[in-house]
């Protein structure tokens, strides 16, 4: 893999894998099993100035230049450690600020995206809703002018970081007859009047990283406030949620890695027959066949990476990262599991943490089975 990194690349990985090896390692089962928002870390990172990663430094951010390889790396390595605050930070640092820096006034960069790169406010993005997932056409949330703005009225769900956000980026429809053509992006700070959580929801996978139902009535909101022209909402965040397919690819590595890591620990460790189970060629070969789904889903997300930081089109090369890393994450942890025997199934291991966590970059930012009707699509189907 060495091949693929700069130094200046190295180097960041190596700076960050400290942190995270030395603050998020050590509590990342506590994290798990709490499943409240971090915000001392989150703080924590954003004073150390990693969720610049993928702005210009006049915002506070790094001012890198291949900075979505960077991104991948940091989303890679934070999710070694935790996919939960992983999932916090790589929905804060990106789409969630993206829509701000790319199609927000001086005054909301000033006012939201400048704070939240230092830390002090967490974002978040809303387009899913209770009957709109795959189906992002079928959105209700409604925005209808008003003589100050527009008043937006709806229902969110699964909205990552909802609970604690300061801000949240809305989708909403403008022109409900002209369906994806017709949404906008809207800047909702969540200490408007007429927005409010409706729960906090119950889940299965990365604990710490809230998943909330959101509920919008009548809630005003200025002109300034819409990111992005009146109707090309969809569009705006469509180009921001195809480079967010291969961050998540890279936090699915992230887990991949932590469960690799620990199953040819443990296989060292672990005694059967007088022997350490590594000995077992069975076991042996479940490792290698980890380690290669692994470095192929790493070289294909990287490559991904790379492309999009020469600007070159990633429908196609974002989805398939996406599919082969997600899917690999799962098999990966599936095979850790077996390797850990009954010790996988038990909470103080954290095998059972992985393989649940790994189920979350096959489902959000658009299942695998979107990820592979978008790249059908671009086959001419
Ligand atoms: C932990 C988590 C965090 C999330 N964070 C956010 C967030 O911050 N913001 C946000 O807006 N959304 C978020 N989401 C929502 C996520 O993007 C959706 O869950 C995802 O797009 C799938 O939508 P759905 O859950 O409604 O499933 P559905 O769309 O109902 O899909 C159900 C099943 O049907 C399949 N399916 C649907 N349509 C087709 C089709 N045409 N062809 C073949 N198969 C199909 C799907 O692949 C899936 O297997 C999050 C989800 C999760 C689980």
């Amino acid at each position: 893999m060495e091949f693929m990194f700069d130094d200046e690349q190295r180097e960041f990985r190596d700076h960050l894998a400290r942190w995270v090896d030395d603050r998020l390692v050590p509590v990342a089962q506590e994290l798990d099993e709490k499943g409240e928002f971090p915000r001392e870390l989150f703080e924590e990172l954003g004073g150390l100035g990693y969720f610049g990663v993928l702005y210009p430094e006049a915002y506070g951010g790094s001012g890198l230049d291949n900075r979505n390889a960077h991104y991948t790396i940091l989303c890679e390595e934070l999710a070694r450690g935790s996919m939960g605050f992983a999932a916090i930070v790589c929905m804060h640092a990106s789409t969630a600020t993206n829509t701000v820096y790319q199609w927000g006034s001086e005054a909301l960069r000033q006012k939201y995206l400048v704070p939240a790169l230092r830390g002090e406010m967490v974002a978040g993005f809303a387009l899913s809703e209770p009957d709109a997932g795959s189906d992002a056409a079928a959105i209700r949330t409604r925005a209808e002018r008003t003589n100050t703005g527009y008043r937006l009225n709806g229902t969110k769900m699964f909205t990552s970081n909802g609970v604690v956000a300061d801000f949240i980026t809305v989708v909403a429809t403008t022109d409900p007859e002209k369906g994806l053509k017709g949404m906008s992006l809207f800047l909702v700070d969540t200490g408007t009047k007429g927005f409010s959580v409706g729960r906090k929801l119950d889940k299965f996978t990365t604990h710490c990283c809230d998943s909330a139902e959101l509920v919008l009535e009548d809630v005003e909101v200025s002109e300034e406030c819409r990111l992005g022209d009146e109707d090309s909402g969809f569009l705006n965040a469509y180009l921001s949620l195809t480079i967010d397919r291969i961050f998540t690819a890279a936090l699915a590595l992230g887990t991949a890695q932590a469960a690799f890591d620990a199953s040819v620990a443990y296989a060292k460790e672990r005694q059967q027959f007088g022997k350490p189970i590594g000995k077992f060629q069975a076991v042996q070969f479940k490792l290698v066949d980890m380690l290669a789904t692994l470095e192929q889903a790493r070289i294909y997300t990287y490559y991904a990476a790379a492309l999009a930081d020469r600007e070159a089109p990633i429908t196609v090369e974002a989805a398939l990262a996406k599919i082969v890393a997600a899917d690999g994450a799962n098999q990966v942890c599936q095979k850790a599991l077996n390797i850990f025997g009954g010790y996988g199934l038990m909470n103080e291991f954290p095998v059972q943490r992985f393989l649940r966590d790994s189920y979350f970059p096959m489902i959000g930012g658009g299942t695998s089975d979107i990820m592979r009707m978008l790249i059908a699509r671009q086959l001419g189907f």
